[in-house]
């Protein structure tokens, strides 16, 4: 589904991504862990498209894509969440989700005026759909409530809510878990098994070693801007390089 080649992004002199390759494969939930530093977010936004690589290639469904605009990369159908959830505070969570740039037929100008009817369905469409999703995700009870009032946790929900309106393939999740109460990351857990067996794959950054043991396989680990291994959730638990990783040791 998803192929990166040699993928390196720098700042400056510093390269925060360096020379790493993999391969996802349709329909699996693929852990990303590694300290802090070790470059997982700036790999996330890097294969979405807000950095161009400094060097490498980026295959989506057999389509380069590295170098190609984020949006255009969110409607083929590969999107990504952030660390710090960022929905519109002072608008109401039902809302946030129908904001969800989808091709919606009164976004093109001329045909507000010529095609109202359909401009309405379409909107009746994405508010329906919006609803569904928001219901799935057992957020229903607070469409209404502004996305500020929402808990952290709640946040995190609405994220996803959010990019699931765009009919995902392949959901890059960054930290599902931080800043989580446990009940709800149980529920966060569930979604994520759920939307896979739905046929949603994932690439996700998380700390929680409990998500990722018992979701993720394969797992790949990253230091210092290298991907250090990828194994099974059992081989990475029990290999001395990840933990020296995590201890500060210098990855050979
Ligand atoms: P992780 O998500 O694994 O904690 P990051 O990808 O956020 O790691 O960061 C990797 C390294 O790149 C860090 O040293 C960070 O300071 C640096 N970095 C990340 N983004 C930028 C940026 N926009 N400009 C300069 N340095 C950055
Ligand atoms: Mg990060």
């Amino acid at each position: 589904m998803l192929e990166v080649i040699h993928l390196s992004k720098s700042f400056g002199g510093f390269r925060a991504v360096s020379d790493v390759s993999f391969i996802l494969r349709a329909g699996t939930i693929t852990g990303l862990i590694g300290p802090n530093g070790a470059g997982k977010t700036t790999l996330f936004d890097t294969i979405a498209g807000r950095y161009r690589p400094t060097a490498g290639r980026i295959s989506f469904l057999g389509q380069r894509i590295d170098g190609v605009a984020p949006h255009q990369i969110f409607r083929e159908g590969l999107v990504r969440t952030f660390q710090i959830p960022r929905p519109f505070p002072a608008m109401t969570v039902l809302e946030n989700v129908m904001l969800v740039p989808i091709e919606q037929a009164g976004e093109r100008f001329w045909t507000n005026w010529i095609r109202r009817q359909t401009v309405r369905r379409e909107e009746l469409a994405c508010r329906e759909r919006a609803q569904e999703i928001l219901a799935f995700m057992g957020l229903g009870a607070l469409a209404g409530e502004f996305a500020a009032n929402l808990s952290g946790g709640q946040q995190k929900l609405l994220e996803l809510a959010r990019v699931l309106m765009a009919r995902p393939r392949l959901i890059l999740l960054d930290e599902p878990g931080a800043g989580v109460n446990p009940t709800l990351l149980g529920t966060i857990m569930d979604k994520l098994k759920e939307l896979n067996a739905r046929g949603i794959t994932f690439l996700v950054i998380e700390h929680n070693m409990d998500l990722i043991m018992t979701l993720c396989d394969p797992v790949l680990v990253m230091a210092q801007g290298k991907l250090l291994l990828e194994g099974t959730p059992a081989e990475v638990r029990c290999d001395t390089r990840v933990l020296d990783a995590y201890l500060g040791g210098v990855p050979t």
